[in-house]
């Protein structure tokens, strides 16, 4: 695999490709920015990293592991696909027991509005969440109706009957009406995928579909540069994940990260030192756990992960401490 480029600031997401490109390729060159939006846990990273065919962005089994807005891309010949995650539309109120930030609840919102294809995904194994598009969802997409949209149904191989998928299709775009007061469907979707971003299966199609709709237009990333996200911030993220998997109920979300040092040598390699912090000696001993089990294995799965997104070694420090919230 090739060496990501490491990125060491964060761009505005409309940041403009490098202005070392030659100006006949850059009016050659065609995009498609593309905003994705769904329930937490429907799977966007997991689809994002398929698309994209690496893993770049953490995934969990629980909600909220994207804590910002992530931009990643793929390019194909001159076309390139720029695929904005969004963490999950949530409700505010449920965001504000997690004490999530504002962002968090409204950035799907804002990555709408800079994208020229809005792609909502749902998830198609979940009983509770997969028959009426959430509100927050419609009024998404209802504030971008300019937009052009299109819906994915994800999980697909944890559904038994495929024909279900179908009739879930009409419900959620409308052809099939719902005894319900609430807005349960958007009638505007142009096309409807359903796919696994888990196996790939189907993954392809959707592919296809969004490098067929590429317009003309400048890149927002350099083609070796699979994210503009800081490298920081993915070495961050990809650590938060390993919490979410180890740690149990509202622990995660407490341990703050803080980056403390960074150095990349000659050798292309990297040591990371990250303190984690907790606000209680009780959760500082969980974070850690028996014989230091915990934390050995979040950093040696977190190292995996990070060797081979960046495709170099690296050396990740953790110290975990506990500090009273100021
Ligand atoms: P996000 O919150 O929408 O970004 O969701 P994630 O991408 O973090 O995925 C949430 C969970 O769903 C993870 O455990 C994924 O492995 C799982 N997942 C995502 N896509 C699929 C899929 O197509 N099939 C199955 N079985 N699991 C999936
Ligand atoms: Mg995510």
């Amino acid at each position: 695999m090739r060496p990501m480029r490491l990125a060491t600031t964060r761009p505005g997401l409309l940041r403009h490709k490098s202005d070392s490109v030659a100006k006949e390729d850059v009016s050659s060159q065609l995009i498609l920015r593309v905003a994705v939006i769904g329930l937490p846990n429907c799977g966007k990273s997991t689809l994002v990293n398929q698309l994209m065919g690496q893993k770049l962005f953490a995934v969990s089994p629980k909600v909220h592991t994207t804590q910002q807005m992530t931009l990643g891309g793929f390019v194909e010949d001159n076309r390139q696909v720029v695929l904005l995650d969004t963490p999950g539309v949530v409700n505010y109120q449920y965001g504000r027991r997690l004490k999530l930030s504002r962002a968090m609840m409204t950035d799907a919102h804002y990555s709408c509005m800079e994208s020229d294809v809005v792609m909502t995904v749902v998830d198609a194994s979940n009983q509770r969440t997969r028959e009426i598009a959430e509100p927050q969802i419609i009024r998404t997409l209802k504030q971008n109706d300019h937009i052009p949209s299109i819906l994915v149904l994800n999980k697909v191989d944890k559904v038994k009957h495929k024909t279900y998928l179908l009739q879930l299709a009409d419900i959620l775009t409308g052809r099939e009406k719902q005894h319900s007061t609430r807005a349960t469907h958007w009638d505007q979707f142009s096309d409807v995928y359903m796919l696994s971003a888990l196996t790939g299966d189907g993954v392809d199609n959707l592919k296809q579909h969004l490098l067929a709709h590429c317009q003309p237009g400048e890149w927002m990333l350099d083609a070796d540069q699979f994210t503009d996200t800081p490298t920081k911030k993915l070495v961050e993220d990809t650590i938060r994940e390993k919490l979410f998997i180890h740690l149990h109920q509202e622990l995660p979300y407490i341990i703050k990260q803080e980056n403390v040092y960074w150095e990349e040598y000659a050798d292309g390699s990297l040591s990371i030192y990250q303190n984690l912090i907790c606000t209680k000696d009780c959760q500082k001993r969980i974070l850690i756990g028996k014989e230091g089990k915990v934390i050995k294995t979040v950093a040696t799965e977190a190292i995996t992960d990070l060797e081979k997104a960046f495709g170099r070694t690296v050396r990740l420090f953790l110290y975990v401490m506990s500090r009273k919230p100021s």
